[in-house]
């Protein structure tokens, strides 16, 4: 076929090249509804892939992963589970609206339940509904060939997490650079692209992608594969050239030190990286650290992890942030559905003090990991005081509780992401130990810039005056009141970007730990 190019929005940048696979549309609700023995037949079918599904999971999961999924397992092949659905088909409803409202009245059930083990069961509910709905649907989540260009409307943060990257890139419909997903393939190093609206496989089998430049190739042709692959050795070079600055502490052309930290979003990650490249941890994302549908972690399985990042870093800073559920970063049972704006709603620390029952548990695990080494917390989307001072209300008693039940903790330093335009006009306020800049949010709340939004993302820009303003007028208060101020939105780790930061007066910087290299490398050259 002739090639097809189309143009998107650059989201992470590398060169991928490989078999196109398309996912079937995440909203083709219309399902064609045949007789009732036809939709029997489908729904039995879709329980059974599920089912298999499971059982491949169960394989390779440990621990509470492996619980829930016997639990999942347990029910769906519970004859009790699929009776509701099954008698609404015989009535002549079509199978998909017949589970989704079968299973929503039984997660109602449990969600109502007064002992906790079934309300937390809940989750595993939606989990599985959603699973046999996909199937219903035709939707497939079955593993990605490596080395493949995937094509589909959006993507899930768990659902990329869920898969193997190796060598293959992503082309969205939707989406937007500034996305978490977006953020976890840059981490990654997975070329992605973003708002490839209308963009179809239509008999197309082959594809390529600059992440980069924002564009897709559908079949492309030998001379665009050779020119791609000029570009990836040329990025390869800057990457080989910036490597030897890996790990010495990064230095403007003029000797001022910057600081540059990591951001974590699975403590995995950190098994293959040496502390030594970095000055710490400057944001561990605690809200990806675990897949949505296994419901939040007990306190001991929080500490192990939270302990563990603290020692790889060997004594170095290690900032955690608590909890950041919601925006793009639903969890299921615990974000609320249907806001009309969810990144204006209950988020961040606004849910964590909604549910106190998770956040106490969060904070006590925290204190007792901060035993270990230089831990530090931060509170995401703060907006008024009374919520950092409520966070250090339970903070202490948390500790209070742990050292009476004779459980070593100590209180951490409590510090406060900026993210929310009202503390970037008046960090003043705000009795934190230190402050992090969250530039992906403060960009889309002054730019008014969904970051999750493809066709504003060009506005969505961190380079906007307005929000440079606001960051050199936060670096500047922190230098007032001796207060450390970093920066750990993406644009930490966007080497175009770090001559800008360091203009603003920034001496702290935190990103993806492959963005290492290139930033350092602009930090070097930057006078
Ligand atoms: C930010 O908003 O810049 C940030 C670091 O937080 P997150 O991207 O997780 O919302
Ligand atoms: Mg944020």
């Amino acid at each position: 076929m002739p090639q097809h190019e189309l143009t998107g929005h650059a989201a992470a940048p590398g060169i991928a090249a490989g078999v196109l696979v398309e996912l079937a549309e995440s909203r083709a609700a219309a399902r064609q509804a045949g007789s009732p023995a036809e939709e029997r037949a489908a729904l039995e079918a879709a329980i059974a892939a599920a089912l298999t599904d499971l059982a491949a999971l169960a394989a390779t999961a440990d621990g509470d992963g492996a619980g829930m999924l016997e639990f999942q397992t347990a029910m769906l092949e519970d004859e009790a589970l699929r009776e509701p659905a099954l008698e609404a088909i015989a009535a002549g409803a079509p199978a998909d609206i017949a589970w989704a409202e079968s299973l929503a009245a039984q997660t109602a059930e449990y969600e109502a339940a007064e002992d906790d083990y079934f309300r937390a069961r809940a989750s595993d509910l939606h989990d599985l509904a959603g699973r046999v709905a996909r199937h219903l649907r035709g939707e497939t989540e079955a593993a990605l060939p490596p080395g493949c260009v995937v094509l589909a409307d959006d993507l899930t943060p768990s659902r990329f997490l869920a898969t193997n990257w190796a060598g293959g890139g992503i082309a969205l419909r939707a989406g937007s650079k500034a996305s978490h997903v977006a953020m976890l393939a840059r981490a990654r190093g997975v070329p992605m692209v973003v708002g490839l609206a209308g963009a179809k496989a239509d008999g197309h089998t082959a594809a390529a992608l600059d992440g980069g430049a924002g564009v897709l190739w559908l079949s492309p042709d030998p001379a665009t594969l050779t020119r791609l692959n000029g570009v990836r050795a040329s990025a390869a070079q800057a990457a080989a050239d910036a490597a030897g600055l890996l790990y010495l502490p990064a230095r403007t052309a003029t000797g001022r030190r910057i600081a540059t930290h990591i951001n974590v979003a699975d403590p995995a990650e950190l098994d293959g990286l040496d502390p030594g490249m970095c000055d710490g941890i400057g944001l561990t994302r605690t809200e990806l650290l675990f897949p949505a549908s296994g419901g939040l972690p007990d306190e001991d399985r929080q500490y192990a992890v939270y302990r563990r990042i603290v020692e790889w870093a060997q004594g170095r800073p290690v900032t955690i942030r608590t909890l950041d559920a919601g925006g793009d970063k639903p969890i299921a049972g615990l974000t609320v559905d249907g806001e009309s704006n969810p990144f204006l709603g209950l988020r961040g620390v606004r849910l964590s003090l909604s549910r106190l029952e998770i956040f106490s548990v969060q904070l006590r695990a925290l204190a007792r990991a901060a035993v270990h080494g230089a831990l530090k917390i931060m509170v995401p989307m703060i907006t008024v005081p009374a919520e950092l001072e409520a966070t250090r209300a339970l903070l202490v008693q948390a500790v209070a509780d742990l050292t009476a039940a004779g459980i070593p903790a100590v209180a951490p330093p409590l510090g406060m992401m900026v993210e929310v335009p009202a503390a970037a006009l008046a960090p003043e306020q705000f009795d934190a130990a230190f402050y992090s800049i969250g530039s992906n949010d403060l960009t889309q709340y002054v730019t008014a810039s969904a970051r999750d939004i493809g066709s504003v993302a060009s506005l969505a820009d961190a380079r906007n005056p307005g929000v440079l303003r606001l960051i050199a007028e936060v670096a500047a208060y922190g230098k007032r009141a001796g207060r450390e101020v970093s920066l750990c939105g993406d644009a930490a780790g966007d080497p175009a970007l770090t001559g800008a930061l360091l203009t603003c007066g920034l001496e702290s910087l935190s990103m993806a730990p492959n963005a290492l290299p290139l930033v350092k490398a602009a930090i070097a050259r930057h006078r």
